[in-house]
């Protein structure tokens, strides 16, 4: 007879664990299988519970047979829900991914293969860094580092030494990096350090692969993991290193569902196992760059490019004097640059971070322009497909053949440029020059991307032109000229972030030159040539630039010297938002440290169907502002026709 009582933590929102009846004491962390409504599903024993047992509760129906999720995982996961606002069984949701893998436990997994690894032999910069990681491995409490050096100074190499470390000892590593579908070039690396294969954990992975990986974690059987954010959620038993590649790119930040930023959400998981954490970058963000200031990570500076490799020189051409022919982009000196580079049998690449053949299609009559039906956006026009595609949700429509408008025949024009335009300009101009376009419309699987990539490395290819997804981590030898063909394009909109991100990005882009014994050159386009953005990338002078955006942000108290949250309201009825967000605005409550920016229909104020408001909600830095949200938004609950989206620590404003 069932005799002991204990609480569940199940994977759907509710703000606590249900009671159920156990035959026995089950530790915390226990997964189980318990009867749900009129489903069987799986939780997790969140506490015991010291109530007497009652009649009417139901029983668990199984103890699965894997160790208990350890306590580092259901301390992150109550943390991670006060501190993001969410409930804590939509973060046990995100810990138990893949559940379908406990009818799976008594198959059989064949074990990776290995081989012997090839130890690099470190200089002495990479050296003392390495020693320092190693140190804090050998300690076993939580610190976290900035692993800080140029592109191509040899960080990877440094936070390898620290998992062959952990190798030698015990416990679990996981590798962060932000793009790892197309990250096939340093898995290969990995793969010969090592001799093995780490477990991978993103989007792409197969179902069969993600239940062995995942079952294999629970027992402790899986060392490595590499990974995308939602890896950080695994219940890793002994996690004692996490590696945040590229801390500062924007794709560790999670949109959708539960919001969060995966590198913030990382440092919290060393932290409650005793781990050490690793957030390394060319161009750390300044969140990062003030908590070394603060002394809350230890900084390690890789001074210079590993070997004979120099950093490229950075040109600015200023495109304002530029009598440029119609329907071209790319300036003489960039032209001039491109033919002389595969004149001597290297490769360039151009940068343009927008997709699509032109950014805007207008009717050249009235100047009526495209617009998604859905979302407040102009739609962009594809020559791949030959559509017209929104950006954000994904609706396609042909080209209309007559503008509805002004009903003119043929008079759709395209405006501006995107990368399959400049694509178009350099196969009129250079007819013998083999290009391939690399954005995320062309390259739509991983194995296409290895493919291109094997290609570029086999000198199949002199110009590569793409998007960002080309900016991260590759390594071309042959690869010497980079040309941003818009250095502009990422500092127009509302975001407080702007310069710092382009700054980000385009010195990224302008890492992937000459990362060998040639010596690279990047040619920047630009209509700002004073900016101090363009200033400081021409000067490469990370420090200067930084120091003035910190100085900016200071004053008006932006992060990361003060706290944001935003607060968006979306629904079907305009109406209805807006009167929500108006009331919501007159609700919030008087405070010293804190204050409410807003309400303001948001940048895209329509999306997905749905009209959107925002509210701001600016604190000082040194006030948690999650009980003030919490005491405010729970006081008066929305409509339920009107969603409430949380946002702890906004990176986009749209
Ligand atoms: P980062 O991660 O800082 O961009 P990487 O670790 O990718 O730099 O190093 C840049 C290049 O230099 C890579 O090709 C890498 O293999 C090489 N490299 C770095 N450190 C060493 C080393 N100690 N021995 C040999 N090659 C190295
Ligand atoms: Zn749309």
């Amino acid at each position: 007879m069932p005799k002991i009582r204990i609480s569940v933590l199940v994977p759907r929102p509710f703000a606590e664990p249900f009671d159920y009846l156990s035959p026995q004491e089950l530790a915390p962390g226990t997964i189980v299988r318990v009867p749900f409504g009129r489903q069987e599903i799986y939780g997790v024993v969140w506490k015991r519970n010291e109530k007497a047992p009652a009649q009417a509760l139901k029983a668990i129906l199984e103890v699965v047979d894997v160790p208990p999720i350890c306590e580092a995982s259901l301390q992150f996961i109550a943390w991670m829900s006060d501190y993001t606002l969410t409930l804590p069984g939509q973060i046990l949701k995100m810990v138990l991914p893949v559940v379908e893998a406990f009818e799976d436990l008594s198959k059989k997994r064949a074990l990776p293969e290995t081989r012997p690894p090839h130890p690099p032999h470190l200089s002495a910069g990479q050296q003392e860094a390495a020693d320092c990681l190693r140190e804090s491995l050998d300690r076993a409490q939580y610190q976290t580092f900035l692993l800080e050096g140029v592109t191509g100074s040899g960080k990877t190499e440094v936070y390898f030494e620290a998992i062959a470390h952990l190798l030698e000892r015990q416990g679990q590593a996981l590798i962060l990096l932000p793009e790892i579908a197309l990250s096939a070039q340093w898995l290969q690396r990995f793969e010969r350090r090592f001799g093995f294969r780490p477990a991978l954990w993103h989007s792409a992975v197969t179902e069969a692969q993600r239940k062995a990986t995942f079952l294999a974690l629970l027992k402790g059987e899986v060392r490595v993991i590499v990974g995308a954010r939602s890896a950080l959620f695994l219940p890793f038993p002994d996690l004692r290193l996490v590696i945040v590649d590229e801390e500062h790119d924007g794709s560790y930040k999670q949109e959708e569902g539960v919001i969060y930023h995966g590198r913030d959400m990382a440092v919290a998981r060393a932290r409650f196992s005793e781990g050490t954490c690793v957030l390394a970058s060319a161009t750390p963000s300044l969140e990062t760059l003030a908590n070394v200031e603060a002394g809350k990570y230890t900084p390690l500076l890789l001074p210079a490019r590993f070997g004979e490799a120099e950093m490229p020189q950075v040109q600015m051409v200023d495109m304002r004097p530029l009598k440029m022919a119609a329907q071209t982009w790319l300036s003489p000196a960039l032209r001039g640059a491109l033919e002389e580079t595969l004149a001597r049998g290297e490769q360039a690449m151009l940068f343009l971070n927008r997709r699509g053949y032109a950014p805007l299609t207008l009717c050249r009559e009235c100047g009526d322009r495209q617009m998604c039906p859905h979302c407040s956006l102009s739609l962009v026009h594809h020559k791949v497909q030959e559509k017209l595609i929104c950006h954000h949700c994904g609706h396609m429509s042909p080209i209309p053949p007559q503008c509805p408008a002004c009903q003119e025949v043929g008079t759709y024009t395209a405006i501006g440029p995107g990368v399959e335009r400049i694509y178009e300009e350099v196969q009129t101009f250079l007819p013998e020059a083999r290009c391939v376009l690399l954005t995320s419309d062309h390259l739509t699987t991983p194995k296409k991307i290895a493919a291109c990539v094997q290609q570029i490395q086999n000198h199949e290819v002199d110009i590569l032109i793409g998007t960002q997804i080309m900016a991260k981590g590759h390594h071309f030898p042959l690869l010497t000229l980079v040309g941003v063909v818009d250095g502009d394009s990422t500092l127009s909109g509302s975001d407080f972030r702007a310069a710092e991100k382009s700054f980000q990005l385009l010195h990224q882009v302008a890492g992937r030159s000459g990362r060998e014994e040639r010596r690279g050159k990047v040619l920047l386009q630009t209509f700002l040539p004073d900016h101090p953005l363009m200033q400081a990338l021409v000067a490469q002078d990370r420090e200067n630039f930084f120091a003035l955006e910190a100085e900016q942000r200071q004053l008006h108290g932006f992060p990361p010297y003060g706290r944001l949250v935003a607060v968006i309201l979306s629904g079907k009825n305009e109406g209805e938002v807006e009167k929500t967000a108006r009331l919501l605005a007159r609700t919030f409550p008087l405070h010293g440290k804190a204050e409410l920016l807003g309400p303001t229909p948001a940048p895209l104020s329509y999306l997905r169907g749905k009209y959107r408001w925002r509210l701001l909600v600016k604190t000082e830095k040194g006030m948690a502002p999650q009980p003030l949200l919490r005491h405010w938004l729970l006081t008066r609950p929305p409509p339920v026709s009107v969603r409430v989206q949380i946002d702890v620590d906004p990176y986009s404003f749209f």
